[in-house]
């Protein structure tokens, strides 16, 4: 099976036909393999490479059909498989993944129990990135594919499926921080050092003198704060609300 990064996406999508037929693309979690039997297995191209194959292979010995049921896998590394095609063969259905919905929709899957575990930040990228790219080639809004009853197995089934810890919004989050992300790319600029929903409050930070730049200028927004730098934000907060108060 052949897989492509994130940003091959785009690319990828414009030049594969999509059937006409389609009116929804719906998230499944693959629940078994899942992140942590991929960490397990040393996290490697191989391993997802077997994971995907291995699902193919247990779609069409267990249950019988004539392809992996999903029209693409997501893996933990970010990489998207390319399954089933997005056009119907004549020899069997457009989809494999949900029972009354096989000859309208797309399935995409992610490797993840998500009753337990949440995506990786590449996994979150590329969910984001693939769904964004199919959603906008089918003209359908994020928020329309995903609303209140569609979007998702569980609408259709009773399942968690894909999974009790992934919501609609996340998903539609992360479906717009990729388009962030690609009109930021798209325009020549690196990557914002800020994601947009936070560009105020950090604004307010940097002000306040509350939080510095690195050596490099950056703020460095996405990164982990350690405890030395908590203590000496807070000191900074403290100072400042006795500054204020004078
Ligand atoms: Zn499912």
């Amino acid at each position: 099976m052949i897989s492509y990064q994130i940003k091959q996406l785009e690319q990828v999508i414009k030049s594969k036909p999509i059937s006409s037929a389609v009116t929804e693309v719906i998230l499944h979690h693959t629940w078994s393999p899942n992140l942590a039997m991929w960490k397990e297995r040393g996290g490697s191209y191989q391993v997802s490479q077997a994971m995907v194959e291995g699902i193919k292979t247990y779609h069409m010995k267990e249950k019988g059909q004539s392809n992996i049921g999903y029209h693409w896998v997501i893996t933990p590394d970010g990489l998207c498989w390319e399954g089933r095609p997005m056009v119907k063969q004549p020899s069997y259905s457009l989809g494999g993944h949900v029972l009354g919905r096989n000859d309208d929709s797309l399935g995409v899957a992610i490797v993840l129990n998500g009753d337990k575990e949440s995506p990786t930040v590449l996994q979150a990228q590329a969910i984001g990135t693939l769904l964004g790219t199919l959603l906008k080639k089918l003209d359908i809004l994020p928020e329309k594919n995903f609303s209140a009853r569609s979007g998702f197995h569980r609408d259709y089934a009773t399942k968690t499926c894909p999974g009790s810890r992934i919501s609609k919004g996340m998903v539609i989050g992360w479906v717009k921080d990729e388009a962030a992300r690609q009109s930021y790319e798209a325009e020549g600029d690196v990557e914002p050092d800020v994601s947009p929903w936070a560009e105020s409050a950090v604004e307010w930070a940097v002000e306040k003198k509350l939080l510095t730049g690195f050596p490099d200028g950056m703020i460095h927004g996405r990164e982990n704060l350690t405890r030395e730098q908590m203590a000496v934000i807070l000191l900074r907060f403290y100072d400042l609300i006795e500054a204020e108060r004078g």
